[in-house]
């Protein structure tokens, strides 16, 4: 990644953790990172009901809070749902939307994606927008039109003045929790694509400052080769993020 972007490290913690657990996570997450180095940038992601208590735990540390999910609506009778406001009150910097997961059992469409993201931006949250493609797609050979598709439908019209209002993550369905990572080559190829997408959408100027994550089995392991590609400004980690230590290391590496 050049130096103009700052890398970002993003934890996932999808449905894990009750709120002891969160709360010690957080905790030895903190203690593992008694300072973030130069140029990078680190959120965890908890579930909606742990976000205040882990935002107590983080306070005053180098570790950020974001959300895994926001209705885009601003209040009323949407029971079971939580607003951009009520996520800014506790306060939360950055919210996952359009997540496979979300979209695959939950029935999220591109539609709901580009309102999520309008009203996250418009409140001052820093939507992180996941895209990227099932198997059966990277298998017939038509991932970047498939992932570009999904990046004009769920971005396209949202009103982004600064590079920093904006993330996007390509995470590749068929490297989630399995283990197997595509490899950095892999990721450049889809995170360029993404990168010239966003130009077509915002600029060449705002798109050189929009990080591009990569998601999808990221580990100590592959950290470092992944976040040397060009267009690759980071990673999104659901499992490695649950381990303090694996995830402190990530920090590290990146
Ligand atoms: P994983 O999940 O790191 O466990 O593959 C990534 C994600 O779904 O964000």
């Amino acid at each position: 990644m050049p130096s103009n972007r700052t890398t970002l490290i993003a934890g996932n913690w999808k449905m894990n953790n009750d709120r002891e657990e969160a709360k010690a996570l957080a905790s030895a997450l903190v203690e593992a990172l008694p300072e973030v180095p130069a140029g990078v940038e680190v959120c965890v992601c908890p579930p909606t009901i742990d976000l205040c208590c882990v935002s107590h735990k983080l306070d005053g540390s180098a570790v950020k809070l974001g959300a895994q999910n926001v209705y885009f609506e601003a209040k009323g009778a949407y029971t079971g749902e939580t607003s951009v406001a009520m996520l800014k009150s506790v306060p939360v910097q950055y919210c996952i939307i359009g997540h496979s997961e979300r979209r695959d059992y939950f029935h999220e469409t591109d539609e709901d994606q580009n309102k999520k993201a309008a009203a996250l931006i418009a409140g001052g949250i820093v939507p992180i927008f996941c895209c990227g493609e099932p198997l059966e797609v990277r298998e017939a050979g038509t991932y970047v039109e498939h992932v570009v598709a999904q990046v004009k439908a769920g971005l396209t019209g949202l009103q982004v003045t600064d590079p920093s209002q904006l993330v996007v993550a390509y995470e590749p369905i068929w490297a989630i929790g399995t283990g197997k990572t595509a490899t950095a080559d892999d990721a450049q190829e889809v995170c360029g694509a993404v990168r010239e997408v966003l130009a077509e959408i915002f600029g060449a100027e705002l798109a050189d400052g929009i990080r591009v994550l990569y998601g999808g089995s990221a580990k100590p392991g592959n950290i470092a080769e992944l976040v040397a590609k060009p267009d690759v400004d980071g990673a999104l980690v659901g499992g490695a993020s649950l381990v303090a230590e694996d995830f402190a290391s990530m920090v590290v590496k990146a």
